[in-house]
């Protein structure tokens, strides 16, 4: 099937599948460990960089964006970075 003028992924028959063993392996380590680093990067923001103890502000649906750059709010954010600039 051709999408955008391009095929897309190939999934090999059944009985072909042991010969893709290997790819199929390294497609699901690949994945674990996507997985493993997006839920280190959840627990890492998962209170406000400002230590005030509120969970961190995503934008509405996608919760892989942060919305004060890991704070909860935008008073937390300036005061996040005031430190940090002083430091
Ligand atoms: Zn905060």
């Amino acid at each position: 099937m051709k999408i955008n003028g391009r095929y897309g992924r190939f999934t090999p028959r059944t009985s072909q599948q042991p010969y893709y063993a290997k790819r199929a392996k390294r497609e699901q380590r690949a994945q674990l460990e996507a997985a493993a680093r997006l839920r280190d990067w959840l627990d890492k923001h998962n209170t406000c960089a400002n230590g005030c103890g509120q969970p961190v502000a995503f934008y509405d649906t996608i919760h892989y964006t942060l919305r004060h750059s890991g704070c909860c709010s935008s008073e937390c954010e300036a005061a996040w970075l005031a430190r940090s600039e002083a430091n």
